[in-house]
């Protein structure tokens, strides 16, 4: 059998199982122990990341002839999963990584491929996708960054908003207005660091995510061949919302991972702690809560497979399944953390303990790739025009 196609949606095969053991393994040596400490000293880990490439999860759905691993969506699920049991910072980064290089292994060009696609999937040159701008979040098909054709070049002007790796990553995928207002006008260009006019503002301060910078792309007249255009004049939108599939699956995973290892700690916890001369976990209540986390991270875990193997399908309702997917277990992701912070009492609030820091990593995953409102938007949207 295939070894990327599952026996059904309910059994992994082997392979599956050995993909997400490695990806958790990763996570338990390389990310874990050093997490709370890159959060606390807002260090971006690039040799880890580098690292985690060299597993093959730097190209994870990228086509084997310039060094992806060739998989599909749900091996991506299991990967970003198991990543972010040890830091959803550090596999959120990675998993825009990925979304950048998808993007180019679907739209680019044969020479785009071959030149870009391989030190992508190595991690030689780190990849960030530019679309938010400071006026334009949700909305973003009214984004004003401007690009306009001077021989065999754009001359581009704008600035991105809230640009993940922004500073650090060496290749910056940014979507540009070149023709009329609206998602027709738009087009994608690739920007590579270096270029004259690229700059980027401060760090931003955030209530997480600390391992990885969050900085403003400021474009003026900054220089970009024509060769640097991914896909046509006009089609930028369309490829950058593509992109998004698969990104707001990878970052739903991210924030099951993220609240699996949550429960786990939280089982260990209140096996430990005695209250009343007992186990916090031999109280009925404790073990309620426990199986509804239990039971809310394996429904969205579902939803999210599912999501995933329609989109490997071509499934038509694949955008509002992954939408779903990604509003359900953003949603379900969070509120099991919190509820396992609550179950550390104080010990939860404080940092020592991990569990805070998954709260405040996760909360983002509900507005970011799309707000969780806006997802709700597109699943409407499918509906009444069904
Ligand atoms: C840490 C971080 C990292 C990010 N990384 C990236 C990145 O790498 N690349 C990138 O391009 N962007 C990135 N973003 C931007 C992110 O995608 C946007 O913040 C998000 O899309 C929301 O846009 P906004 O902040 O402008 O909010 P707005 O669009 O102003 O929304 C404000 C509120 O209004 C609600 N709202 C808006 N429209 C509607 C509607 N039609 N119906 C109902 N409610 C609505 C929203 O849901 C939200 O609650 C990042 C953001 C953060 C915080």
């Amino acid at each position: 059998m295939d070894a990327a196609v599952p026996q059904s949606l309910f059994s992994l095969t082997p392979d599956q199982h050995a993909i997400r053991d490695m990806a958790r393994r990763f996570a338990d040596e390389r990310l874990a122990p050093y997490a709370l400490e890159w959060d606390a000293k807002k260090h971006f880990p690039v040799q880890e990341i580098r690292e985690a490439a060299g597993l093959g999860l730097g190209g994870i759905a990228i086509r084997e002839d310039v060094g992806g691993s060739g998989l599909r969506r749900l091996e991506a699920a299991l990967i970003f999963e198991a990543l972010a049991t040890g830091c959803p910072a550090v596999s959120a980064y990675i998993s825009i990584h990925n979304m950048v290089a998808a993007m180019i292994d679907r739209w680019g060009t044969p020479a785009q491929r071959a030149r870009f696609l391989p030190d992508l999937c190595s991690m030689a040159t780190l990849g960030a996708y530019c679309l938010t701008e400071p006026a334009s979040g949700s909305d973003a098909a009214a984004l004003r960054s401007r690009a306009r054709r001077q021989g065999d070049h754009y001359i581009v002007t704008g600035v991105k908003q809230f640009i993940s790796g922004a500073g650090s990553a060496d290749l910056y995928a940014v979507m540009v207005r070149t023709g009329e207002d609206g998602p027709r006008g738009i087009t994608c260009l690739l920007v590579p660091a270096g270029t004259a006019g690229l700059s980027f503002g401060a760090n931003e301060r955030k209530m997480g995510w600390n391992a990885q910078p969050t900085r403003q792309v400021i474009l003026e007249e900054a220089v970009v061949p024509l060769e640097n255009r991914l896909g046509e004049e006009g089609q930028g939108f369309r490829i950058a919302m593509a992109g998004l599939d698969g990104g707001r699956l990878n970052i739903a995973a991210c924030s099951l991972g993220g609240a699996q290892a949550a429960l786990e700690k939280a089982l260990a916890y209140t096996a430990e702690r005695r209250a009343f001369g007992a186990r916090i976990d031999s109280f009925q209540a404790t073990q309620f809560k426990l199986a509804d986390m239990a039971t809310g991270l394996e429904a969205a875990r579902t939803l999210l497979w599912r999501a995933a193997a329609a989109l490997d399908a071509g499934d038509p309702n694949a955008t509002q399944l992954c939408a779903m997917a990604k509003r359900f277990t953003t949603d379900t992701g969070f509120a099991v953390a919190n509820d396992a912070l609550q179950l550390f009492g104080g010990y939860g609030y404080l940092a020592d303990y991990g569990v805070e820091k998954i709260v405040r990593d996760l909360r983002v995953h509900q507005i970011l790739e799309g707000t969780n409102e806006i997802m709700r938007v597109i699943i409407a949207r499918g509906l009444l025009s069904a």
